[in-house]
Parts: C-alpha cells; sequence; structure tokens
C-alpha cells in the first residue's frame, strides 16, 4: 500500500502539475468508488473545479477542488493515483478520471480496496479514519518527549504498534520493516522492553527512512505515479538475502497474512508464538 515516501512523492509531482488547473471533464468509469457526501450528481460536480495544493495526513491524500470541495483518498492495498494524457489507454481497473485542458488524473484500484470521499470542507470529520489517526510520522510534529510519552498506552510488539495508526500514522507493513531495521529493533519486541536509547533511535530512523526513500522515489516513480516502487527496500521483501549490514541472512515470517522481514542478527530479540 502507499506510504508516506510513496504519497510524499505523488503529492509533490501533483502540485507541481495540477494546482490552478480546471477540471474541464469528469466521469466515473466504474461507478460505486467514490462515496459523495457533497453532491448527488458526482462526477458532474466536478467539471468546472480548479485543483488546489495537496496535502497528506498519515496515508490519506486531500486533493481540494476549489472553491468547497475535497476528495480525500485512501488508496488502502492497491489504490493509484495516474496522470497522463487524456489519449492515454485507460487501464484496467480504473474507477474514475479527472480531465484537465491537457492532462488526466485517474484514480485506479486493482482490488477495490481504496476509499475515495467526495467532500465540503465542513463534512471532512464524516470521513472514516480521517481524524482517528495519530499524528502524522513525518511531519516533525513530535519531540522526543512526545514521541516516549505518546507511545506508553501502546501495548503489545512494536511493529503492530507503528502500524495501526493510532500511535503515530502513515507507516505500512513495507515501510515499519525498514524503519525497524534502521533502528536495530526486533519487530517482535514488546513495548515495555523497549528502552529508552530504543525509543530514541526509533524516532530518529523513522524521518531517516522516509527522507531515504523519498529521495528514491522522487527519480523512479516520476513519472509513472501509479506504479509501485519497493525493489529498493533494504529488508522488507528480501527474505533469504544477505543482510546490508551484517551479512546475515535476513528471515522472513508470514503472521495475520502480513510479511515481517529482519535481520535476526541486527535486530535481536526472542520471537513469541501466539
Ligand atoms: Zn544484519
Amino acid at each position: 500500500m502507499p506510504e508516506i515516501p510513496d504519497l510524499e512523492v505523488i503529492k509533490a509531482f501533483l502540485n507541481e502539475r495540477i494546482v490552478g488547473k480546471e477540471a474541464v471533464r469528469a466521469n466515473e468509469v466504474r461507478p460505486a468508488m467514490v462515496r459523495s457526501l457533497a453532491a448527488d450528481d458526482f462526477p458532474s460536480d466536478v467539471t468546472g473545479r480548479r485543483f488546489g495544493t495537496v496535502s497528506r495526513q498519515g496515508k490519506m491524500l486531500t486533493l481540494p477542488l476549489e472553491p468547497d470541495r475535497l476528495l480525500v483518498i485512501h488508496m488502502m492495498l492497491t489504490g493509484a493515483l495516474q496522470y497522463c494524457t487524456p489519449d492515454a489507454t485507460v487501464l484496467k481497473r480504473t474507477f474514475f478520471i479527472m480531465g484537465m485542458p491537457d492532462m488526466d488524473l485517474r484514480y485506479l484500484d486493482e482490488r477495490q480496496m481504496g476509499m475515495v470521499y467526495y467532500v465540503r470542507p465542513d463534512q471532512l470529520p464524516q470521513v472514516p479514519r480521517l481524524e482517528e489517526q495519530g499524528p502524522d510520522a513525518y511531519d516533525g510534529g513530535l519531540s522526543l518527549d512526545e514521541f516516549t510519552a505518546g507511545l506508553k498506552p501502546f501495548n503489545g510488539e512494536i511493529k503492530g504498534i507503528l502500524t495501526r495508526g493510532k500511535f503515530v500514522s502513515g507507516i505500512g507493513n513495507a515501510y515499519v520493516d525498514e524503519v525497524l531495521f534502521a533502528a536495530k529493533i526486533s519487530p517482535f519486541k514488546r513495548r515495555k522492553e523497549l528502552s529508552a536509547a530504543d525509543i530514541e533511535r526509533l524516532y530518529v530512523a523513522i524521518p531517516e527512512v522516509m527522507d531515504e526513500a523519498i529521495n528514491i522515489l522522487r527519480e523512479r516513480m516520476v513519472p509513472d505515479i501509479h506504479v509501485k516502487v519497493r525493489d529498493f527496500l533494504k529488508v522488507h521483501c528480501k527474505g533469504g538475502e544477505p543482510c546490508p549490514r551484517c551479512g546475515h541472512t535476513i528471515s522472513e515470517i508470514t503472521a495475520n497474512r502480513r510479511l515481517t522481514s529482519y535481520c535476526r542478527s541486527c535486530q535481536p530479540g526472542m520471537l513469541i508464538k501466539n
């Protein structure tokens, strides 16, 4: 699923290109993806509006359609935005298209798991999960003390705490493996077992891992922002390969249908079977 690095690149890419442009065409290729709370006539209500500055909160992107509509996109596992010329082939699983005079912005979703809301600004509280998310993991708003205090109420394994989005938002199953690898913390370590030094390494690792990924993705995703690029990650999905830090073989475990990759040598800790 798109996580902070992917979404940051998509956001910056769109903000360089669409802000101020008019949506001159809009159509739903497949209905039932967009939940419109603002107007009965989505997508025609979009026509004539201008794109505002895209913002990101956790794993959700908000695209303003000026003056008084917002499209809130939670891509979940397989959602994507494609920016292409209007004559580009409409890919399978395209749900809706918003056309500017010279370019299209299209929403695709392989497994139709994403959630897209078309709302007025005052309806934002009705968008599920938007306001229940924890503080964004990348916006730099948390001091180390706040990060440490915020972590305290959560119990269980650190990987689960980081991905659930209540403690901090925007980190998913792929980048959490990278963050824990960078911080040298076992994904199975319980919050109560983390030392102050562990928490500080985690606090430092999150923005470092995100920045490094954003720099790579900026080169690799543009202009095909709908294509997911993950092959450069250090441990996630690299089970059986040598650890780039110590050479030990990377371990891979699937639990609850989620893959966890880590280095048992760099990230020591007991694996407790539930
Ligand atoms: Zn290692």
